[in-house]
């Protein structure tokens, strides 16, 4: 397999891989960025980011990706279609595998893989995602103002959008599939004091429906069991709250990650436990998902890229 030398290597292209590009470039590193099976990350699914500094009107996330990946190539950044198949990063190698067919022999490494929301798999949210249907209510809580909207999920993350969102809308339904939720007490306890949120325990969701737009979902009770019994919600808002998949598997081998599989890094710092790979954004960041922190992250991550290539001369 033919090998390219390159001094760093970027894995991923939403705000924390573009970030790290654009200050790896002005550095003079001359980053190439591999873009990833999802070229502008997490932000492409969403609809208008209107959070993120810098975009007095909002943005569309789309556009906004588009823009980082305009800035980071006018600054230099070679920008590939591909995605990281393989890697060796074993005694100081950083040897990295594109599409299995080409081998990348990198000085330094940046992984801005990012993380993967989990979806329940229904059609129906897919065919709504975008119109109705999300997994970001930072994100788009706002558009749902004063309507009802439902959050799937009864863990950490399950709760804060609910309590979020139950300042905005004007009903809030969770739909947990235990009869109790995993949240930590004090979440749990601030759901409970919220008095726009119904908790709907031992609700699934079998489909959601609507004329282009989600306008309510079919829940079932106790399903399987004598006391089954099916319901209607009325909904503009579904938001889904089971989790993220960090999308660091392929690095795994080698680079440690937590049980949940984000990634470790020292404290203050994008340095892994493999010297000259760095990691930033949402793959080591379980707790604030932000784009405007995976950006910063971003920015970190080159900044010690760029160290730890002084360092070594
Ligand atoms: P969790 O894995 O903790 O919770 C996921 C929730 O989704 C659970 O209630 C789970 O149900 C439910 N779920 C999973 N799959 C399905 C499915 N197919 N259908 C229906 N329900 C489903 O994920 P979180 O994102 O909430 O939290 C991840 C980690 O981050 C946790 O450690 C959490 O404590 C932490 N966190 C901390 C925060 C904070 O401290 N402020 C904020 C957010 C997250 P079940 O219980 O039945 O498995």
């Amino acid at each position: 397999m033919e090998t390219e030398k390159v001094k760093v290597l970027i894995i991923g292209s939403g705000p924390a891989g573009y970030t790290a590009a654009i200050y790896a470039s002005r550095a003079n590193l001359s980053p190439v960025l591999v873009q990833g099976l999802q070229a502008g990350g997490q932000l492409t699914q969403t609809t208008e980011i209107e959070n993120f500094p810098g975009y007095p009107n909002g943005v569309d996330g789309n556009q906004m990706m588009e823009e980082f990946r305009q800035q980071a190539e006018r600054l230099g950044t070679d920008i590939r279609f591909g995605t990281v198949t393989k890697v060796d990063f074993a005694d100081g190698r950083h040897l990295v595998t594109v599409d299995d067919e080409k081998l990348i022999d990198a000085e330094a490494v940046i992984i801005a893989t990012g993380a993967t929301a989990k979806y329940l798999g229904l059609p129906s949210e897919e065919k709504y995602r975008g119109s109705g249907v999300s997994a970001c209510a930072t994100c788009d809580g706002f558009f749902y103002r004063k309507k009802d909207v439902a959050v799937v999920g009864g863990g950490d993350t399950a709760c804060e959008e609910a309590t979020y969102l139950a300042h905005l809308c004007n009903k809030v339904y969770m739909i947990v599939r235990k009869n109790f939720l995993r949240a930590s007490k004090a979440m749990q306890e601030r759901v409970m004091n919220t008095p726009n949120i119904e908790i709907l325990f031992e609700h699934n969701t079998l489909d959601l429906f609507g004329d282009g737009v989600v306008e309510g979902a079919n829940l079932v009770y106790r399903q399987g069991t004598p006391d089954e019994e099916r319901r209607q919600i009325k909904i503009d808002g579904f938001f889904l709250a089971i989790g993220h998949h960090p999308n660091s598997a392929v690095f795994q081998p080698f680079v440690k990650t937590d049980e949940d599989g984000y990634i470790i890094t020292e404290p203050n710092s994008s340095r892994t436990n493999v010297p000259g790979v760095f990691a930033c954004g949402d793959v080591m960041d379980r707790t604030y998902r932000q784009a405007i922190v995976a950006a910063g992250s971003g920015c970190k991550a080159a900044l010690d890229a760029e160290r730890y290539l002084l360092s070594r001369g």
